[in-house]
């Protein structure tokens, strides 16, 4: 059992109270529309909420981040209680708890001086039922067609939705495959979401398309297979960047794209060259000069397409154009794949041993694919009841957020806020402390936020001033933890 802080929201005199008198030793917990009732001793069914000698807690610390790790100390036993500066240290969500249903103020109303301005920071633990996440898989091999289903021990999570530059698109969970299939739908769905959330890996599997193993931050396996490169470009893209390298050491290039694949003869940068047609002309659609959709069909051979065998896709070679001895190069978008043919008499590509200038332009190809990762960002709607925790009168909050008046953090990373109506947020599950993310069997996740602003604005929003409490009182009254925030994610008030 880690260390616990009694739940600040716990209703003293309530119906609940009545239940415990009830049946002595037993409380019941308010967080969530669950209402567990716990024994002595024992935790509720998410775990997080627990009866810690007759009064509810929550189990895991508050998590404080601090801006450096040598300033973490705060929360040990080593720390000798001296002032912490408001700007060095920020308290998240994390481990905050949740005050449901939420026309209670949030657990946490922090104030502290920063730069001479009073702020207050609201914290709070949200329980999203509307949420979700977009999942980009660093990989050009076809993952499945768009819309088709994407599973979790064989119940639908999500679906394959469009692909993006050099990556698959997956979009994960959300209200339906939460609360509107079946329970176990929305079991598996809120235990993979949440499993992604804190880092772990989750095998799935797209119907009429590949397995895929998905971790924030690592490379995805697919259908067994450990991704390494993300492309460099797209076929057309890669003729752009290489051209010049190419001249004089090859006739033609073709770069095999399952979307588009490039003719560096034809290409605009082949006759920018002054390069001559050599009478090779591809399958598929022309879109416009050396560039060609749909060449073959999607899949994980070259350039994610299905093709195996590069000379597939050849449709003609024109014999009145091309010219024995013609030099060859068919290479796929990372370069894994590459072949080097010289025609014969008869016009036939012959395959032939690539001589080095061209195998060194494939390896810069290869040079140039950045790591194959997946990524995660976790989405959700925080303009519902959760502001009633904030403010009084939640839409003065909706409306600060959207001119950008309160700043929203997660575990203390930033997120973006989409435009138009609402709070509806995004954020980098990586940029995020680990294991920020907890659940509750309703199902729903629960994930921390935070809401910055002055003091005087948040006053004016009608929030619990009552309720604010200064820094020094929260440090000082134990059960945190601290942390700091991952490599590269911004500490979240300016030094
Ligand atoms: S599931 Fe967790 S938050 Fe909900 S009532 Fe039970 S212990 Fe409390």
């Amino acid at each position: 059992m880690t260390t616990t802080h009694a739940d600040p929201a716990a209703p003293d005199e309530s119906a609940l109270d009545a239940a415990k008198r009830a049946e002595p030793g037993i409380v019941t917990c308010d967080a969530c529309p669950v209402l567990c009732r716990i024994r002595p001793g024992k935790t509720g069914a998410c775990d997080r909420f627990g009866n810690v000698e007759g009064r509810l807690a929550r189990m895991d610390p508050l998590t404080v981040i601090a801006r450096r790790p040598e300033m973490v100390a705060f929360a040990g036993a080593d720390w000798s209680g001296n002032p912490i500066a408001a700007q060095d240290v920020f308290v998240s969500g994390i481990g905050a708890g949740t005050t449901y249903p939420d026309y209670k103020p949030a657990p946490f109303i922090v104030a502290a001086e920063i730069d001479g301005v009073d702020m207050v920071t609201v914290v709070t633990e949200g329980i999203f039922s509307y949420c979700g996440l977009k999942v980009k898989i660093d990989t050009d091999r076809h993952l499945g067609a768009e819309r088709s289903a994407v599973r979790a021990r064989g119940e639908q999570v999500g679906h394959v939705t469009t692909a993006e530059y050099g990556s698959q698109m997956l979009s994960l969970g959300g209200v339906r495959h939460l609360t509107g299939g079946t329970k176990r739908e929305g079991v598996v769905t809120c235990e993979t979401l949440l499993t992604l959330c804190n880092g772990g890996a989750i095998e799935l599997a797209v119907d009429g398309g590949a397995a895929v193993t998905v971790q924030a931050g690592a490379a995805p396996i697919v259908d067994g297979v450990p991704e390494s490169r993300m492309r460099v470009g797209c076929g057309s893209a890669t003729i752009g960047i290489f051209a010049s390298q190419w001249l004089g050491h090859a006739d033609e290039v073709i770069v095999v794209d399952d979307h588009i694949t490039g003719v560096l003869t034809e290409h605009q940068a082949g006759r920018f060259l002054g390069l001559p047609p050599s009478g090779i002309r591809v399958r598929g659609r022309r879109s416009t000069p050396g560039r060609y959709f749909q060449v073959a069909n999607p899949g994980a051979g070259w350039g994610g397409t299905d093709i195996a065998e590069p000379l597939s896709i050849i449709e003609r070679i024109d014999p009145r154009i091309a010219w024995p001895g013609l030099r060859l190069l068919m290479v796929s978008t990372t370069g894994e794949h590459a072949a080097w043919f010289v025609l014969d008499e008869a016009m036939t590509p012959r395959p032939v041993p690539m001589p080095e200038p061209i195998a060194a332009i494939v390896a810069r190809i290869g040079e140039n694919c950045e790591p194959a990762l997946c990524s995660v960002l976790f989405m959700a709607g925080a303009g519902g009841s959760l502001r009633a925790g904030v403010t009084e009168n939640p839409v003065l909050l909706t409306r600060s957020v959207q001119k950008r008046l309160t700043r929203v953090t997660m575990g203390g990373a930033p997120v973006y806020v989409w435009p138009g109506g609402g709070i509806t947020i995004m954020a980098d599950v990586a940029a995020m402390p680990a294991n920020a993310f907890g659940h509750v069997p309703t199902p729903a996740l629960v994930a921390p936020i935070e809401f910055t602003m002055p003091r005087a604005d948040y006053l004016l929003l009608g929030g619990y001033g009552e309720r604010v409490r200064s820094l020094a009182d929260i440090l000082a009254a134990g059960a945190v933890r601290g942390a700091t925030l991952p490599p590269g994610t911004l500490f979240p008030i300016a030094e």
